[in-house]
């Protein structure tokens, strides 16, 4: 499942190839796929026409300011755009982008197919179809129609995220400590693979009750989440099997990754084995020796 990381890389291919594409057709082949509207005519006709602006990253979400090609009566002939709210898409568990610069035939997994004049492609594909994509048209919050995007938590390589924070979050919260660090309402963006290589790096155990965690293991731990994730930035996401950057190239982080799918393979501190276990449904890797 892409994290902030790849979430991130995501957002920065977009910005790079999408300067200036403006949505001449859309095609969409699997209904569902697009959330808000639930019409899927009403969604193609809002935003066709639209020039896909700026983009920016809010946990997991991907947020496009859209504008729409509008004639203005008094200034005749000559076009401008407006305000056309927001193109906003989550990838789940297996969505991803393609950039496509001539037609060609689509995958099987393909859901929405954005072209310009010039048919040049965004193609949204997803395997499990568990990804969405909203336009909030202009005059509506976004906050108010995805639920999951108004009650995220800070980012955490933002200034809101800091010991105080996360002091008053943790020290009431008896789940265990990886837990909260999945919970997107405390903090947006990190998923499985972010929280086990963050608590390895911190030298905390997943399964501790997280108001156990003293002043120094929060620092410990605040400060490996940003580390682990601005490692992870900076090569390109990571690779698993399904996470494709836009140019459908593979991150490299997985060489690097300490515990997560290490099971069984030998601890880079301590040469002690990876152990791996269910916590709250989701697969948990760690080291016993490292960790405390
Ligand atoms: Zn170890």
């Amino acid at each position: 499942m892409p994290e902030l990381p790849e979430v991130e890389t995501v957002k920065r291919g977009l910005e790079k190839k999408l300067k200036n594409f403006i949505i001449r057709d859309i095609e969409i082949l699997r209904s569902s796929t697009i959330a808000f509207p639930k019409d899927n005519k009403e969604f193609i006709e809002g935003v066709t026409h639209s020039k896909i602006g700026k983009w920016q990253r809010r946990g997991k979400y991907l947020i496009a300011n859209l504008e729409k090609y509008s004639k203005d009566a008094k200034k005749k002939n000559n076009p401008y755009y407006k305000d056309n709210g927001y193109l906003i898409i989550h990838l789940r568990m297996t969505g991803y982008f393609n950039w496509l610069k001539n037609k060609n035939t689509p995958c099987k997994h393909t859901r929405v197919r954005f072209f310009d004049e010039n048919n040049r492609e965004l193609r949204f594909v997803d395997v499990r179809s568990f990804g969405q994509i909203w336009w909030v048209k202009h005059g509506l919050n976004p906050k108010e129609i995805i639920n999951g995007l108004g009650s995220l938590g800070p980012e955490p390589l933002e200034k809101d995220f800091n010991l105080k924070y996360l002091n008053k979050e943790i020290s009431k919260r008896t789940k265990p400590i990886k837990s909260v660090l999945l919970d997107q309402r405390i903090i947006a963006g990190i998923g499985n693979i972010y929280a086990d290589e963050s608590l390895y790096e911190a030298g905390i155990l997943p399964f501790r009750e997280a108001k156990t965690i003293n002043n120094d293991e929060l620092i410990r731990l605040k400060e490996s989440i940003i580390k682990v994730l601005e490692k992870s930035i900076g090569s390109g996401g990571t690779t698993f099997s399904d996470f494709r950057n836009i140019e459908g190239a593979n991150g490299d982080y997985s060489m690097q990754a300490n515990v997560y799918r290490r099971a069984g393979e030998k601890c880079k501190k301590c040469n002690n084995l990876i152990l791996r276990m269910k916590l709250s449904g989701r697969s948990t890797h760690w080291c016993n020796f490292c960790q405390k």
